[in-house]
């Protein structure tokens, strides 16, 4: 079993770990560029036992776009699918994950799918609740049930800091509002955006939301269905096709698991009725994705058969 060969991991994890030279943090939130680029961390959940954990573990960092699959969940079970896919598509886009031309030139106007801004921005407008707080309270709910860790919060400094550098986002939600993908008013929407993307996490609790995500939407503990079944089909997919940007495709190739990453250089991913995995290495590649971080899952995928 994967969970207990800790001395591999440990060694594939300081192999990885030499991409790291590779890439860069992301500077465009600036909160983001302060993170150390020689990170790296592994946690893997099977249910079974303990995480199992190496590299930095002790590093904590944002949910930055993986919090785009919890926000989709959450808001299929609000809404239903019929709502939710009425304002946002089902289409992958080969366009980096802040686009803004596929809004313009795609009719209707709707963003073409929830793991890209526009559409992450639709589908945070559809969470129920009567306040941004309300709101993002039922999505740390959500997380707090899905890693059994009633810890997590958002980090704040990391909201603000997007917060006042998110024009492109504003722009993107703007376009949208005028093309009556929602009526929020868009400062409050970009309010809970950033603090949904600031919610922070660790490597441990990334591998059991992983883990609840490929084994159908149930907590193995508690053997409550947290995510219906179809709904927890329908994010597997999205991470196949959409999930680490405008890589996505030759990621399904390389490697095969349906995964999602976000700038923060977290990664998600979900072993189809098998195993979670959490990974944290911040120095990213030009599409955003964590550098080392597809390389372990590539390794990861080879040595243990997982695509
Ligand atoms: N908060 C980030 C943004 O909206 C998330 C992007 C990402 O992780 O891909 O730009």
């Amino acid at each position: 079993m994967i969970c207990n060969d800790k001395d591999i991991l440990h060694v594939m994890i300081e192999e990885a770990r030499t991409y790291t030279q590779g890439g860069e943090v992301a500077k465009y939130i600036p909160a983001l560029a302060e993170a150390d680029p020689s990170v790296l961390s592994l946690a893997i959940y099977d249910g079974g036992g303990p995480c199992a954990a190496v590299g930095n573990t002790d590093e904590t960092f944002t949910l930055q776009s993986i919090s785009k699959v919890l926000s989709l969940a959450l808001a299929l079970m609000d809404r239903g699918e019929d709502e939710v896919f009425s304002r946002v598509g089902m289409e992958p886009t080969g366009d980096p994950f802040n686009s803004i031309i596929k809004l313009e030139t795609n009719r209707p106007n709707k963003p073409l799918n929830p793991m890209i801004n526009a559409g992450a921005l639709a589908v945070t407008s559809m969470i129920s609740g009567s306040s941004t707080e309300e709101k993002l309270g039922r999505l740390l709910t959500f997380i707090h049930e899905l890693t059994g860790n009633p810890e997590i919060r958002y980090d704040e400094h990391v909201a603000k800091s997007e917060l006042r550098t998110a024009d492109l986002n504003r722009s993107l939600a703007y376009f949208m509002r005028q093309h009556n993908v929602f009526e929020d008013e868009v400062e409050d929407l970009l309010d809970l955006y950033t603090k949904q993307c600031a919610i922070e996490v660790s490597c441990e609790d990334l591998a059991k939301i992983g883990y609840v995500i490929a084994n159908e939407g149930k907590h193995v503990q508690s053997k409550r269905q947290i995510i219906p079944l179809h709904i927890a089909r329908i994010l597997k997919t999205f991470m196949v096709t959409c999930g680490m940007y405008n890589a996505s495709g030759e990621f399904a190739i390389r490697v095969g698991i349906p995964a999602k990453s976000g700038v923060s250089g977290g990664i998600m991913a979900s072993i189809p009725h098998g195993i979670g995995i959490g990974i944290y290495g911040p120095a990213l590649d030009d599409k955003g994705n964590s550098v080392a971080g597809m390389k372990l899952l590539e390794a990861l995928s080879h040595r243990y058969d997982l695509s």
